[in-house]
């Protein structure tokens, strides 16, 4: 039974002397090829060439520091939470007295750690973040891995270096340096 009328029959026409001969069609091939050889290259020699980012792309992550260089994230755990891919995982510790040049607040992460192979880079956990803690950087993308062992990615490659700020997403949408 025909549920619709739009069904259409086709019929195969038997083929011509010269279609027989594939010439044309070949010759039509190579002119495709020959056209596409002296275009404008679609792709680019990486990494000695590097295509220009958007302002919105999620790259590395980093941990941000405060203005006073101590680090901001509190080991809430909210990013963690938010994450779809369960990539995240940490440890918190309560600061003691005399690390208040270290950690912002008084409860801090010990232990933070990203799988880079499960991240979709998806920014969830930048969005979760109450801190501004986290961010994914718009100019550093995450590097390709050879081990299994060089994907977890810790707070000695996660908090941004004292001497050299990452961009933030502040800076992301409005090229403010925060
Ligand atoms: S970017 Fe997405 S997948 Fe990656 S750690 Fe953050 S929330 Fe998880
Ligand atoms: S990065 Fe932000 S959301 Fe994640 S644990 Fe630290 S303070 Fe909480």
């Amino acid at each position: 039974m025909r549920l619709t009328n739009r069904a259409k029959h086709m019929e195969q026409k038997p083929m011509t002397l010269m279609e027989r001969m594939y010439i044309p069609a070949i010759a039509q091939g190579l002119g495709i090829t020959i056209k596409h050889f002296f275009r404008k290259k679609a792709t680019i020699q990486y990494p000695e060439q590097k295509r220009e980012l958007s302002v919105t792309f999620r790259g590395l992550h980093v941990l941000k520091r405060d203005e006073e260089g101590r680090e901001r994230c509190t080991a809430c755990g909210l990013c963690a939470l938010a994450c779809p891919a369960e990539a995240i995982s940490m440890e918190a510790a309560e600061r003691k007295k005399g690390e208040e040049h270290l950690y912002r607040e008084e409860k801090y992460a010990a232990v933070y750690e990203i799988n880079m192979l499960r991240c979709i880079f998806c920014g969830l956990c930048e969005e979760a973040c109450p801190k501004a803690a986290i961010f994914l950087q718009n100019d550093t993308m995450a590097p390709a891995f050879y081990e299994r062992n060089e994907v977890i990615y810790g707070k000695d490659r996660l908090v941004e270096p004292i001497d050299k700020r990452a961009n933030t997403g502040i800076q992301k949408y409005t090229g403010v340096k925060s």
